[in-house]
């Protein structure tokens, strides 16, 4: 594989990075994830925006234009003959020489890192026939969940949870209410109405989420933002989450409960749909 790193393009045996760098001692960088689908970037835009905001509340200077961002997310797809898949960037505030808590001066140059991942037949992923299994567990994350940071050792814990519970992913609880996945937006659905909780600091503001609630609409759906708990989920006509790498994903079980029919509902395979279908037509 070609990976990316400080302007130069290499093969990953050959890419080195210092033992200072904060992301590696402090987990201090943010990341994006883009997914790839034939060939073509998918909400380009939504994820520069997110990674301008996500370092600009580390204080953390954007290495690159929006232009200079495509540009090597492009060279990176071509290099790898990526037909299917993903682009993992990633920024740490760099290497300052030594240990400190402390943030070093500005001269200090960030770290750039992207990598691809090669997933082919992403879209047409089998499991969406079927759905998410979840399960719940508290919410113990620090509160700039906003904030796209490579710290994601809760998250990590949330999906071993999940995997030893025998289910797909775990669904994070706060005060009696769901904040949201390891990796993704919570959903429900009843009737007409789609009911997520709203932006905060709870919570990352997901793009797939923005883009999903705004399909939503045009279809004459309902949207409600507000927070649900789990047993208002059980008892919901459907479930899912969004993220940029699992598109719409039907959730048909919480806690050992199934939602609905306890099958994917029509609601939720209608929103994957046109969730690809104008994602695909926006590509870059
Ligand atoms: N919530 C969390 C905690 C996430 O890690 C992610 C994606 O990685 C999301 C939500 C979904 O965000 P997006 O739709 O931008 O991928």
């Amino acid at each position: 594989r070609t990976v990316y790193l400080n302007g130069d393009y290499l093969p990953e045996t050959e890419a080195k990075i210092s033992i200072f760098d904060r992301g590696f001692l402090m987990a201090d960088g943010v990341y994006e994830v883009t997914s790839v689908l034939d060939g073509k970037l998918i909400d380009f835009g939504g994820h520069c925006v997110r990674l301008a905001r996500s370092l600009s509340e580390l204080e953390m200077q954007n290495p690159h234009s929006d232009a200079e961002w495509l540009a090597i997310h492009r060279e990176l797809v071509a290099k790898n003959a990526i037909t299917d898949g993903m682009v993992y960037l990633q920024v740490t505030r760099g290497n300052p020489g030594d240990r400190d808590f402390a943030y070093p001066s500005e001269d200090v140059t960030p770290t750039v890192v992207l990598f691809t991942q090669n997933k082919p037949g992403l879209a047409d992923n089998p499991v969406a026939k079927v759905g998410f299994k979840v399960i719940s567990i508290p919410d113990i994350r620090w509160g700039r969940r906003d904030i796209k940071t490579v710290q994601l050792l809760y998250p990590s814990m949330g999906k071993m949870a999940a995997k030893k519970a025998g289910v797909d992913d775990s669904w994070f609880v706060e005060e009696g209410v769901v904040t949201e996945g390891t990796s993704n937006n919570a959903y429900i659905v009843k009737g007409n109405k789609i009911i997520t909780r709203a932006l905060s600091s709870d919570i990352l503001h997901g793009i797939t989420r923005a883009a999903v609630l705004r399909f939503a609409v045009e279809a004459q759906m309902e949207v409600e933002e507000r927070a649900f708990s789990i047993a208002e989920a059980q008892a919901a006509d459907e479930a899912f989450i969004t993220s940029a790498s699992a598109f719409v994903m039907p959730v048909v079980e919480i806690d050992g409960a199934s939602v609905g029919t306890g099958k994917p509902g029509h609601i939720v395979a209608r929103l994957r749909e046109i969730y690809l279908d104008e994602m695909r037509k926006a590509a870059v």
